[in-house]
């Protein structure tokens, strides 16, 4: 039976963020995926936003040509283009980055269990006994990065997300489009209620998909509607479709209480997804990275009030803008209205807002900022 600081269930952006960093603190760290292989089943389509490209070490060979055309179709396909001054979005190589990154766990010394699930754990007298698939080990501390329908917070009895959209994509190699790399956003209740349909070409990748709230579509059939309705733009004839990727994604904002003495949530586990965009990576490296301060500060001090820093409740605050669009976001579900909330858009004051939710640095609040005062009173005791 292993021992370890920590044990981390899953090894998604959230996971393999935070173990690569506390792996570097001298921790002794244990990272566990049920996958065999983490290039396999892959849920993002991998879009970094400018401000997570400037603030973190995404290798450059792991991603792909920057991005600085948006294109927003009406239902009835009436394109409104924002351009930016700068270079907003790459498109992850995801398996390759997944593999950088656990190539950096193993350097720093972390241990790595791949085809192993989690599947409970006790607590005896401070030490947990966690139970996998492969025998058990014990920790000092679980994290849960095990995505959106997390059964460590389940066990952890910590919070739970409770609305999901989902999301569907192809992704293409030898796809033909005129013009730079960009991002086309499809707002259509019919095909993605709720969420928007979309295709990320960067040159050399194509991704096409469709999200939107499960109740309301047959995200399969959509995907195939959609890539039937957007030929005219983009040429598929000599295209490989070389993965599918799906996914939940919840929506419904970061959870209340997400941190424990025996565990804490990363990533979607957390509900650390943008409620209005559905973005969910730049969330994964801040809320990681805080989390591994946290952790081996606990750890080291033994005292619980450092966790008290590590609290949804204190991030969920700046959400509250984007849950209440998300909330209009759900309910426009006829396509006139939609299509009437398009031509609206145009309005100066309307399509300065639609460039701020395309181009703005506020998908994830910076949550060392928002800590601060906690992680203070948390040195001092
Ligand atoms: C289709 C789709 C497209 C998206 N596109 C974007 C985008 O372009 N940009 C963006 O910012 N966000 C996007 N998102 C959201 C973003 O991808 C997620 O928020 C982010 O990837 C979550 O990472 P994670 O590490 O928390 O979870 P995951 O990547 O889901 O990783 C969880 C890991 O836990 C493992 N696991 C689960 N249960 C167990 C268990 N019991 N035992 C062992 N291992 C387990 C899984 O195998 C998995 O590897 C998208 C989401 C979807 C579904």
């Amino acid at each position: 039976m292993g021992n370890y600081d920590v044990t981390i269930i899953g090894a998604g952006l959230a996971g393999l963020q935070c173990a690569r960093l506390l792996a570097r603190k001298g921790l002794r760290v244990l990272l566990v995926d049920r996958k065999n292989s983490l290039d396999q089943k892959i849920h993002t389509t991998g879009i970094f936003v400018r401000r997570t490209l400037l603030d973190f070490d995404i290798p450059d060979d792991c991603l792909g040509q920057p991005t600085k055309h948006v294109t927003l179709y009406s239902p009835a396909l009436r394109p409104m283009e924002f351009v930016s001054e700068h270079d907003e979005f790459r498109v992850g190589r995801m398996g390759q980055l997944y593999q950088r990154y656990l190539q950096q766990c193993l350097l720093a010394g972390a241990q790595w269990s791949p085809e192993t699930s989690y599947l409970g754990h006790v607590s005896t007298n401070g030490k947990l006994t966690v139970r996998l698939s492969t025998g058990e080990v014990t920790t000092r501390y679980l994290i849960g990065a095990d995505g959106a329908r997390s059964r460590v917070a389940r066990d952890l009895k910590l919070d739970l997300n409770e609305e999901w959209i989902v999301g569907v994509e192809s992704v293409y190699e030898g796809a033909l489009m005129d013009g730079p790399p960009r991002l086309l956003c499809f707002l259509d209740p019919k095909l993605a209620p709720g969420y928007i349909a979309w295709i990320a070409h960067d040159g050399d990748e194509t991704h096409l998909g469709v999200g939107g709230y499960p109740s309301r579509f047959d995200p399969p059939a959509a995907l195939e509607t959609f890539r039937a309705r957007v030929a005219h733009l983009i040429d598929l004839k000599d295209a490989k479709q070389i993965e599918r990727r799906a996914g939940y994604i919840p929506v419904g904002g970061v959870l209340r209480n997400i941190a424990n003495t025996n565990g804490l949530l990363l990533g979607d586990a957390a509900g650390a997804v943008s409620p209005l965009t559905a973005g969910g990576l730049d969330p994964c490296m801040r809320l990681s990275s805080f989390a591994a301060q946290v952790v081996s500060e606990y750890l080291s001090s033994g005292n619980p009030q450092a966790l008290s820093a590590y609290s949804g409740e204190l991030f969920r605050a700046r959400f509250a803008s984007r849950l209440w669009a998300r909330r209009i976001a759900s309910a426009f579900d006829h396509r006139q209205l939609v299509e009437l909330g398009c031509a609206v858009l145009r309005f100066p004051l309307l399509s300065k807002i639609a460039r701020h939710v395309f181009f703005g640095r506020g998908s994830f609040p910076d949550v060392e900022e928002l800590s601060a005062p906690h992680l203070a009173t948390a040195g001092k005791n």
